[in-house]
């Protein structure tokens, strides 16, 4: 997948907005979604989706919706940072299948770090277990 090309209405993420396969969900409202990374790179590594556009990456990304998306990342982020008090937090994003981007519809990741612990590497990291995503989740949930 090139950094440019047709938004298909089948991929992963529009398929959980339209509840179509399950996910972990943290936070939900009309602009966006935040559900648990399946294959975390690390502890409480969160997703957030916007709801109101089929754009593949960010530069497909309506100018006038941005803004309202931006805020719920910042949001999302400030409760992952608020229930698992990490040292650091990487937000980050990748735009086209050469820069690392495997689902096509805008994300970006929330990714805590703890001082001295490795990341795992980007979508290379094994399928979490259902209840810890569940566990860390109502943890996040928690500080909406
Ligand atoms: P990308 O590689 O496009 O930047 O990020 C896609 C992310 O989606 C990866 O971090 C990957 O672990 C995650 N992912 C892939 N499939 C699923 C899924 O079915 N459910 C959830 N919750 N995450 C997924």
């Amino acid at each position: 997948m090139s950094l440019h090309g047709t938004y298909e209405d089948d991929n992963i993420f529009a398929k959980i907005i339209k509840g179509e396969i399950p996910c972990v969900k943290v936070y939900e409202d009309d602009v966006a979604l935040a559900f648990m990374d399946l294959f975390p790179q690390s502890e409480g590594h969160t997703l957030v989706i916007p709801k109101q556009a089929k754009a593949r990456n960010l530069l497909e990304m309506p100018g006038n919706l941005l803004g309202s998306y931006m805020q719920r990342v910042q949001k999302v982020a400030k409760a992952v940072e608020a229930a698992l008090k990490p040292d650091g937090i990487v937000v980050t994003q990748f735009n086209g299948a050469p820069a690392g981007q495997t689902v096509f519809h805008l994300h970006f990741h929330i990714i805590p770090r703890a001082e001295g612990e490795s990341l795992k590497g980007h979508g290379t990291s094994g399928q979490a277990d259902p209840a810890e995503l569940e566990a860390l989740a109502a943890k996040i949930r928690a500080e909406f």
